[in-house]
């Protein structure tokens, strides 16, 4: 259990940038959405979560339910009475916004906003601080005056706010591609699964030999005139790089096809 413990450390980058990374509600309403808040930043590895002048009791039922077992997060949340507060030893502060203010200020992209992440949280004392609005009337004008930016998410523009945990997901998503891609560690694909592994040459090879035969067996390929058929078809079977598990599937469907091919010949 240890060695597997010591292992995930050795594999796994440095959960800093995500550290640095703090996420401040203003003045949230509802204590689910501030459940739906802790679940989106444990989901995507976020922990620091302040909470300027809640209007709402932060640990209940509700809150309990939504975060989804990412309750930790609210009983370590910080309370603080201001945003000042709560940003004071950041580095960076942004606020989301779901409308376009009257006093243009700095406006990033929630991807723009994650390029420029793993240079701000490079600092050991770094911290930046990712700060939202109220259910009902989002942040104030003086309150996003105390932010160095503002990140909209694209949005239809005749429906732009976003849940307030919504908008959290959005923006925790993109600290965490930024951090995978600082890591350069990649998100599991769909495409290589590793549970095994890829086919070898030789079975490849046993594979177009099986196939050949069979498309020779059901007088779909006539090797007199090939027509670059099996070209074509090595092309196509390489480009998906299929894995062990997936030739065997092919190679027993290959052999279904032969078995019910031969029960229609006439018999002799
Ligand atoms: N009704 C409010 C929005 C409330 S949504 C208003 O009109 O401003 C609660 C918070 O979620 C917002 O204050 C903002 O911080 C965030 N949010 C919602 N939609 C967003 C969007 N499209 N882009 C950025 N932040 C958004």
């Amino acid at each position: 259990m240890l060695d597997f413990a010591l292992y995930l450390l050795m594999i796994s980058p440095s959960l800093i940038m995500l550290e640095r990374i703090r996420i401040v509600l203003i003045g949230t309403s509802h204590p689910g959405n501030i459940g739906g808040v802790a679940r989106a930043m444990h989901n995507m590895g976020l922990a620091d979560l302040a909470l300027v002048a809640p209007r709402c009791e932060v640990i209940t039922q509700d809150s309990i339910s939504r975060a989804s077992g990412a309750d930790h997060l609210l009983h370590q949340a910080n309370v603080h009475a201001t945003l000042e507060d709560a940003v004071a030893d950041c580095t960076l502060a942004v606020g989301a916004s779901a409308r376009s203010r009257t006093l243009p200020w700095p406006m990033l992209s929630p991807r723009e906003l994650a390029d420029r992440l793993p240079t701000e949280c490079q600092p050991a004392d770094s911290r930046v601080a990712l700060v939202f609005g109220r259910e009902d009337s989002g942040l104030t004008n003086a309150e996003l005056q105390r932010c160095h930016a503002h990140v909209h998410i694209p949005t239809n523009a005749d429906f732009s706010s976003l849940n307030l945990a919504a908008a959290v997901q959005v923006l925790a998503y993109e600290c965490r591609m930024a951090w995978l891609s600082q890591a350069q560690v990649d998100t599991p694909s769909v495409a290589q699964s590793d549970d095994d592994d890829l086919a070898t040459h030789a079975e490849l090879e046993r594979y177009f030999e099986h196939l050949e035969r069979t498309l020779i067996g059901i007088d779909f390929h006539d090797p007199a005139q090939p027509r670059q058929l099996m070209a074509r078809l090595r092309r196509l079977y390489l480009r998906a790089r299929p894995e062990r598990m997936e030739m065997n599937i092919l190679r027993g469907i290959l052999s279904a096809t032969e078995k019910a091919a031969s029960s229609k010949q006439p018999k002799p």
